[in-house]
């Protein structure tokens, strides 16, 4: 038994090694990616229900990895969220997406961006400097630009992320609220957070049309979120049922593979100059 013992400790040691090398090797290469701006943001539709209208896109990050092919972006942000990564690897989602609102601009096309904000990210007390400052470096309009900030269990401290926010609505960004739902607090955040927007997690809207219940959990949120005056999102819009019964049910926007995918930018315009299907 003793033996037995020792050769499944060495088992378990040996793989617990393998896996530590393999972070500690992304981390480094990480860390060299976002020095030399190897990552890339795709934009995802963001689409008004009743209409079909595009009303603006979210930019997803890619990690375009020479030997690994795409890494997604659910790998490498906790990994950079763990090692503290997440403020350098944020600034570069901030550059990437002003300099595509003014590549936009540059081609007559005004297009909300709404970037993905890391709690981490936002308790710096200067992200609202920063974001200020590259604004009016590629003199973009602080409402094109929005910032999705996900309500998750580092959200101890709602006093100061509110401040947090309320400073970047003063500057007139719009904020969203993300992942609504899957959270431990989901009431005492919305109460508390400065937003404008409530996006519904599409583990919620992916089981609405099959699901009684799950369907009824969506139709809470939505009328919470209006209750509050905010406007609803909902992400994982897959199909046409999805859409219709979103938008029966009040929902305002609509994001997901039934209208399109995150796309690079070039895909973008096309889109924007043929309505989306609905
Ligand atoms: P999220 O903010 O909730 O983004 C929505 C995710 O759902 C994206 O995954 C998107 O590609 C995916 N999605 C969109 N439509 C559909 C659909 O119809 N069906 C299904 N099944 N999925 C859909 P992605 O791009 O892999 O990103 C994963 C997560 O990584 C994001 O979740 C976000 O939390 C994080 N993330 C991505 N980019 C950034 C970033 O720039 N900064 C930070 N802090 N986090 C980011
Ligand atoms: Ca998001
Ligand atoms: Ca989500
Ligand atoms: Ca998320």
């Amino acid at each position: 038994a003793k033996s037995e013992g020792g050769n499944l400790h060495r088992f378990f040691h040996s793989g617990m090694t393998d896996r530590i090398s393999r972070s500690t090797r992304l981390e480094m290469e990480l860390r060299n990616a976002i020095e030399r701006e190897e990552l890339q943001l795709y934009y995802q539709p963001k689409v008004r229900l009743d209409s079909g209208q595009m009303v603006g896109v979210e930019a997803l990050l890619r990690w375009p990895h020479p030997q690994e092919g795409m890494i997604s972006p659910n790998e490498f942000i906790p990994l950079a969220e763990a090692t503290g990564l997440i403020v350098e690897l944020g600034d570069l989602v901030l550059r990437l997406a002003c300099r595509q609102l003014a590549a936009w601009r540059d081609q007559g096309l005004e297009l909300n961006v709404a970037v993905n904000v890391s709690v981490k990210q936002l308790l710096r007390a200067t992200l609202h400097l920063r974001i200020d400052e590259l604004l009016q470096q590629y003199q973009i309009p602080s409402h094109l630009l929005q910032v999705e900030i996900t309500e998750n269990n580092a959200m101890l401290n709602l006093d100061h992320i509110s401040q947090q926010l309320q400073q970047l609505r003063d500057m007139g960004i719009r904020v969203a609220i993300d992942d609504f739902g899957t959270g431990h607090s989901s009431l005492a955040t919305l109460k508390e957070l400065p937003v404008d927007y409530l996006k519904i997690d599409k583990s919620f809207v992916l089981k609405a049309t099959v699901d009684e219940e799950d369907a009824m959990v969506v139709k809470t949120i939505i009328g919470l979120g209006h209750l509050m005056h905010k406007q609803v999102v909902a992400e994982g819009v897959e199909t046409r049922e999805h859409a219709d019964l979103l938008q029966a049910l009040g929902c305002e926007q609509g994001q997901g593979y039934y209208f399109a995918r995150p796309v690079p930018a070039e895909q973008i315009i096309q889109m924007w100059n043929q309505p989306v299907a609905i």
